[in-house]
């Protein structure tokens, strides 16, 4: 089932995700949907708030469809550690067709868990990296343009309302 993007203004987007505590079909249902939900929406990662669901899941395949390995599910996921620097454009389904220069660590691991519950860890570089911190600030109810200047974020907002204002957003 494809759900549709919960765009910037909702606030589901802006508060933290619950815990996923059991691990059954309706975890599985729901994870299958985030993919076919991502892809639909030409994403490289989706979390769960996003569309519309407060728990703490996020998919993530930055080679969009390429690489079946590639296809990652994380579940409660947490930043364990980040290394180095990268800069570079970075967009939001929630937030379409803006985009920004973001500043983030080039590389970073993530704890988390899998679809049957059991912890791993895994490091990406680059866009992994990115996405690893782009979800997860998702799931903690924040978006990538609080780590830009306010006087940019502010100037997004202002386009988003006259957006929204004329039932464009
Ligand atoms: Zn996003």
């Amino acid at each position: 089932m494809i759900y549709s993007i919960v765009k910037l203004g909702d606030p589901v987007l802006e508060k933290p995700a619950q815990p996923i505590t059991d691990f059954d079909d309706e975890l599985k249902k729901l994870v299958a949907d985030m993919f076919e939900s991502m892809y639909a929406a030409h994403g490289v990662g989706l979390a769960a708030p996003q569309i519309g669901i407060s728990k703490r899941v996020a998919v993530v395949d930055v080679t969009f469809k390429d690489d079946p390995r590639a296809k990652l599910v994380l579940i409660n996921p947490e930043i364990i550690h980040k290394e180095g620097r990268q800069r570079g454009s970075e967009g939001c389904l929630s937030i379409p067709e803006f985009r920004e220069e973001v500043t983030r660590a080039k590389s970073v691991t993530v704890r988390a868990q899998d679809l049957t519950g059991k912890l791993f860890e895994h490091t990406g570089e680059d866009l992994l990296a990115r996405a690893f911190l782009h979800e997860t600030d998702h799931l903690n109810g924040k978006l990538y343009i609080s780590h830009i200047s306010a006087l940019k974020r502010d100037l997004i907002k202002r386009k988003i309302k006259k957006l929204a204002k004329a039932g464009e957003w």
